[in-house]
């Protein structure tokens, strides 16, 4: 009926034999597997990244190796069954390695990272904020600092927002009991500018490829393009503008969010779908 893809987010296929079938029949349809890989028999319990932190804190954590075991698994069955398997949101240094291993080695796989995995490290999560809690975790600045090397070398293939907006009530209660995800979608393109262009010296041209060619290339989906025929979906980007985050201010009902306070470089200036202007300085028209 026209799926791009099939996914297991949010919940990891624990049986290896169910997720070889289930790679074998996406094969067969030419759709590629979307996979959340983390291990619930070691990350299920946890609530923040296992580390330093986690234990300063006294937080039961989802450890790396629970994320590094599933890529891991997933690799050797698109390996077995030759589907394309898309590991969802890589936050771990070794969960890059693996992946670059794979692709040397002509592995039919791809992987995309967040802007808030770029962003933060587990030790913004030391107030006990729900608001940067979400799955995988936000991990140390050494998987941090390999996140934007496996952008760098081509590993990652692209930037996503992973928007999982709660509502406050659900948000608003004891670290332990909030449920993991953020509003990613009108933070993220001023998040990945700050770091990925600002901060570590990548052109606006290699954003685009990663936050929308790439994307619609992966899903086989129309879009990432400005060209003669093609759906004039665009968005004006003033790459400079600074804008401090406010989450009242967002247009998400979600006030949650890790960037509450911080002040970002670059922000979308107008969106275009469809031929018509929806947003405009900040402001949602229709
Ligand atoms: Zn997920």
């Amino acid at each position: 009926e026209g799926a791009a893809a099939f996914s297991d987010d949010g919940h990891y296929v624990e049986s290896a034999n169910f997720m070889r079938r289930a790679m074998e029949y996406a094969d067969m349809l030419h759709k590629m597997v979307i996979d959340h890989a983390e291990d619930a028999t070691m990350c299920s319990g946890g609530f923040m990244n296992e580390g330093k932190v986690s234990y300063a804190m006294g937080v039961t954590g989802r450890p790396a190796a629970g994320e590094d075991i599933a890529v891991a698994r997933d690799l050797l069955l698109s390996e077995m069954t030759g589907c394309h398997i898309h590991i969802a949101h890589v936050s771990s240094a070794k969960a890059v390695e693996l992946i670059r291993e794979a692709k040397a080695k002509h592995v039919n796989c791809t992987t995309e990272v967040t802007s808030q995995h770029l962003y933060f490290t587990d030790e913004w999560l030391k107030n006990y904020e729900s608001s940067f809690k979400m799955a995988p975790p936000i991990r140390t600045e050494d998987d941090r600092k390999a996140l934007i090397e496996g952008l760098k070398d081509g590993t990652i293939d692209a930037i996503i927002t992973d928007h999982a907006p709660h509502c406050n009530e659900e948000k608003d209660v004891p670290f332990n009991c909030a449920p993991n995800g953020i509003a990613g979608l009108e933070t993220s393109l001023a998040s990945a500018l700050t770091v990925f262009c600002h901060n570590n010296g990548f052109t606006i041209d290699r954003l685009i490829e990663l936050m929308s060619v790439n994307p619609a290339r992966l899903l086989g989906v129309e879009g990432g393009v400005l060209e003669e025929g093609a759906a004039a979906d665009i968005v004006v980007i003033d790459p400079d503008k600074e804008w401090t985050v406010h989450g009242n201010e967002l247009y998400t009902k979600s006030l949650f969010t890790p960037y509450e306070g911080l002040t970002l470089k670059g922000r979308a200036v107008l969106t275009v779908v469809d031929g018509e202007i929806v947003m405009k300085e900040g402001k949602v028209l229709k």
